[in-house]
């Protein structure tokens, strides 16, 4: 069941949305070579908390930690870990803050130091590919309308969509009703009315759209080991207008590519 939204509590997700942003802007300052990307965990959590909210990740059906870091092949759920990262590694960050009962959810991939240019370009088309998915997300449209140009997108780049894993809708649950694929039919998929918030969040692959799950049941990563991109943002539907809830601005006004 899909739960609508009140305009009020649309407010509070924002709310929660911008210690979210906030908490990847402390984060991005310390995205470089020699770090260990445990320390990047502390710093989210630390953040996080200090704000009065809470790590939505963290103790989610188990998971161990406050931030999901995914590096090179690794698609999404990673474990924040003692790897130093490396000039040339891409790193995704994904994050969930909890506040005043509501989840916000977003994620980010940085290249660190001097990345290939054929991985960089996969991660400017992932990102372009969010942004070109979130004008889909209109009210009238379908969930469908917004996978459909993600993935007409990124395939005529010769890139790959992963199918397995989704965005969802989010609220006082971090995953809610309806899925949001990546891909789709235009037209298709449940109507987007006012009060609805997804997470929209392609995941797309360098190689083949195949992955695997490591055996530590998180760690999900390219089946062909080849780099995989993700950007996520937290979105409200209303009549007359889409708000992007989450932000990027703070990793933006420091990390640029
Ligand atoms: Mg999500
Ligand atoms: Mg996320």
């Amino acid at each position: 069941m899909i739960y609508y939204k009140t305009s009020e509590e649309v407010l509070k997700i924002k709310n929660s949305a911008d210690i979210l942003g906030r908490a990847h802007g402390e984060v991005a300052k310390y995205v470089k070579e020699g770090v260990k990307t445990s320390l990047l965990d502390k710093i989210a959590e630390e953040f996080i908390r200090d704000h009065g909210a809470v790590p939505s990740f963290k103790g989610y059906n188990g998971f161990p930690s406050s931030l999901c870091i995914s590096v090179n092949e690794v698609v999404v759920h990673g474990f924040p870990s003692d790897y130093e990262l490396k000039d040339g590694d891409i790193i995704s960050v994904d994050c969930g803050v909890f506040h005043q009962g509501f989840h916000s959810d977003s994620a980010y991939t940085y290249p660190v130091g001097e990345v290939s240019p054929s991985v960089l370009a996969l991660l400017r088309t992932t990102r372009d590919s969010l942004y070109l998915g979130i004008d889909q997300a209109i009210f009238g449209n379908r969930i469908g309308d917004i996978g459909h140009a993600i993935q007409k997108f990124v395939e005529a780049k010769g890139y790959t969509v992963v199918r397995e894993l989704v965005g969802h809708g989010l609220g006082k649950k971090l995953h809610e009703a309806p899925e949001v694929p990546n891909y789709g039919k235009k037209g298709s998929g449940p109507l987007l009315k006012q009060g609805m918030v997804i997470a929209i969040e392609p995941m797309i692959n360098l190689g083949s759209r195949n992955i695997v799950q490591e055996r530590d049941g998180w760690t999900i990563r390219t089946a062909d080991r080849k780099p995989s991109a993700h950007f996520e943002h937290t979105i409200a539907i209303f009549e007359d207008r889409t708000e992007v809830l989450t932000t990027h601005k703070y990793i933006e006004e420091i990390v640029k590519f």
